[in-house]
């Protein structure tokens, strides 16, 4: 079976070979990357909750706390059937990368639950949600650890794990020590969340096509083709913001159905086809599988669903020239080289996807601060961190001549391994 952690460590085996250089103690240097290979803390259990039925049923949880250099944990909990420890483990690393590529002051983590969501009422759905809060009890904390959502988390799901961590905290009387609010990021608006969150993931990504468009010089917006792989929240927010953006998005697909109109689709009217019959396409002539989206002759190819889907069977087949990683970890390293050796680019997920884990640090000095900002002054503190954290990468990009990839994970890498020697934990 594919194992996403190994992908995760092979990849920081090879910034470290770039990285090594620039640090004079090797013996020091090795022992930090070693250390960055490992979760800090991997918290496993089994949540019981009884179902509708009265019948009880059990579901393996995951927390991997991975760096807490720069700052608290933070990353997301993903609520899938295909969710493993090592899956968890791998993002948990990315998450470290993510937060150190657009600088924001945070560690990594991710935490996950085997479970299909769609197979539970919401009430049972609520009850996991909190059991995952008691599983996790003070591990987690406005500044130890700060979930969010990732894949088939909610809003909604964020508000009873936050209500949750507040009765927690009130039964041992420890309330008033914290900030439960600022626990979890990613809360409906009505309840600390921040303006903009929700977007911010695939609006992010647009920030970031916009500077690419800039540097490889593209006059017309509307000649751009994009092809999208996922419509969850950040697939249909991406697709929305780069239409909006003046961009030609041909064609998107879900884990069921897929849509291609060549002349370019309407992201709403897709969004409001699969709301009404279940499928993205409207017509069967407009319809297109998953594995053909792949291989669409677009000008940009965008994976927003879930990891491991460019691989070294569809790296060959890939025709578009710029991959921008909406997913975490879509691309496998293997398939990495092929895409390099066919000189397609591709912006890596810790750059491109950051939009929404920076929108949840906004969410959090919010609440730490008890003061709202309209989605105006979000987005307008949003844009600039992208473009820096583009910036910043893509000049050692130019500098190394490497892939955008290996540019990022060398500014973030870089990033957390100075702050583990400022703290002297190597
Ligand atoms: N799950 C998202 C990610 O992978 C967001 C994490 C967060 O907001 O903490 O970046």
């Amino acid at each position: 079976m594919h194992n996403p952690y190994k992908d995760a460590v092979t990849q920081l085996e090879l910034v470290a070979k770039r990285l090594e250089f620039e640090y004079t103690d090797k013996k020091r240097f090795h022992k930090a990357v070693e250390l960055l290979k490992q979760p800090e803390q991997f918290h496993e259990g089994s949540l019981e909750i009884t179902l509708d039925s009265g019948k009880k049923q059990s579901f393996k949880a995951f927390r991997s706390q991975h760096n807490s250099a720069r700052g608290p944990y933070k990353g997301g909990i993903r609520f899938h059937p295909g969710v493993t420890k090592e899956e968890v483990q791998a993002l948990s690393l990315w998450m470290s990368w993510k937060t150190a590529a657009v600088n924001i002051p945070y560690g990594g983590a991710k935490g996950g639950i085997i479970v299909d969501p769609k197979k539970l009422s919401l009430a049972e759905l609520e009850k996991l949600s909190r059991a995952y809060v008691r599983f996790l009890g003070t591990t987690v904390g406005p500044w130890i650890d700060v979930p969010a959502p990732d894949v088939n988390t909610t809003p909604q799901i964020m508000a009873w794990m936050v209500d949750e961590y507040e009765l927690m905290m009130r039964e041992s009387n420890t309330a008033q020590l914290q900030n439960p609010l600022a626990s979890f990021t990613g809360k409906p608006l009505e309840l600390g969340g921040s303006q903009g969150r929700e977007e911010a993931t695939g609006l992010g990504g647009v920030y970031v096509l916009e500077e690419l468009a800039k540097k490889l010089g593209w006059k017309r917006k509307q000649d751009i083709t994009i092809a999208i792989q996922g419509f969850g929240n950040v697939g249909y927010w991406f697709a929305y913001h780069a239409k909006a953006a003046g961009y030609k998005v041909v064609a998107v697909s879900d884990s069921k159905s897929g849509v291609f109109v060549p002349n370019g689709l309407d992201p709403e009217q897709t969004h409001a086809n699969k709301q009404q019959t279940g499928k993205l396409a409207s017509s069967a002539s407009e319809q297109i599988s998953n594995e053909a989206l792949l291989e669409l002759d677009v000008d940009v190819l965008v994976p927003a669903a879930l990891e491991n889907v460019i691989t070294v069977e569809t790296a060959p087949k890939i025709k578009a020239k710029t991959i921008i990683e909406m997913a975490n970890g879509p691309t496998t390293p293997e398939a990495d080289e092929i895409l390099a050796v066919r000189g397609i680019r591709v912006i890596p997920d810790i750059l491109a996807n950051a939009g929404g884990v920076s929108t949840s640090y906004f969410e959090w000095v919010q609440n730490l601060a008890g003061y709202y900002w309209s989605k105006e002054e979000v987005l307008a503190k949003l844009q600039p961190l992208m473009i820096a954290a583009f910036e910043d990468i893509w000049s050692v990009y130019e500098q190394e001549k490497t892939t955008v990839r290996l540019a990022a994970y060398q500014v973030a890498v870089k990033r957390v391994i100075d702050a583990l020697y400022l703290r002297g934990r190597v």
